[in-house]
């Protein structure tokens, strides 16, 4: 059946991404090049063997452990590389659900927004830092995928992200005016750009407002049970979630607004 298989390939994928991201949430935060070195044992710096860099199956094969010092491989690696098979195995299904069939910029685009989560919300996390593979990787691929969808154009692509991410830039510059202090990274800017080359800048400006939403849901009680906490949060996270979402339920979620919560 067409959709086990390109769900097949596309978990395959997803595991070879996942392992891409691994090198992305070790090398980003420490200011390391991404393709340079090898990947190598953090502990005795020996270069990993091609068979040991399979994803999944390298970690499973070495059971935890470098071949050359012996020391543990953190499980997170072979963890990322499983999450990243599911996710794009997951968006293949999530794409054929909305749209009964499979267009191959949608599951580009799904798979790309669902995916990048992953390292965005590990490293943001820790760091505040996004890392810029994904956001201006994903401005890049939003304006490729343009010229093959359909219902989209390479100029709204363009204006997309353009707008959202000049909307956030001088909404941060405001609040950071008011604040004081930076309110937001340009990491955010520029994610919110990638949002606007996929789907439009309408949509990721409805994108920005639900992770808004969302991370003052989840921000305000965390402050208030741990007030000690350091000052600065993610937002990144929050808008990466609403990617895939406003991408595959933009119009509905839009309609159901001014349909619905509109006062008259
Ligand atoms: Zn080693």
């Amino acid at each position: 059946m067409d959709l086990w298989y390109i769900s097949f390939v596309a978990a395959l994928l997803g595991l070879a991404v996942g392992s891409f991201f691994n090198v992305l949430i070790y090398r980003v935060p420490r200011n390391m090049p991404i393709s340079w070195p090898p990947s190598h044992c953090t502990q005795c710096g020996k270069s990993i063997r091609p068979r040991h860099n399979i994803p999944l199956l390298g970690w499973l094969l070495l059971r935890g452990k470098c071949a050359n010092c012996q020391e543990k491989i953190s499980i997170q690696y072979p963890l990322v590389e499983l999450l990243c098979g599911v996710l794009g195995a997951a968006s293949v299904w999530w794409v054929y659900g909305v749209y009964g069939s499979m267009p191959w910029y949608h599951l580009v685009a799904v798979f790309w927004l669902v995916l990048t989560i992953v390292p965005i919300a590990t490293v943001d996390f820790k760091h505040q830092l996004i890392p810029d593979t994904t956001s201006l990787g994903g401005i890049a691929i939003g304006l490729i995928l343009a010229f093959f969808n359909p219902q989209t154009t390479f100029l709204s692509s363009f204006l997309g992200a353009i707008i959202a991410g000049g909307s956030l830039f001088i909404f941060a510059q405001i609040m950071g005016r008011i604040l004081g202090k930076a309110a937001m990274g340009f990491g955010d800017v520029k994610l919110l750009a990638a949002l606007g080359a996929f789907m439009g800048w309408s949509h990721a400006l409805a994108a920005l407002v639900c992770a808004s939403i969302v991370a003052l849901l989840v921000i305000l009680p965390w402050r208030f049970f741990k007030p000690s906490e350091e000052e600065s949060f993610a937002f990144g996270p929050f808008i990466a979630l609403m990617g895939p979402i406003f991408y595959l339920y933009g119009h509905q979620i839009m309609d159901f607004y001014w349909n619905y919560l509109q006062m008259p």
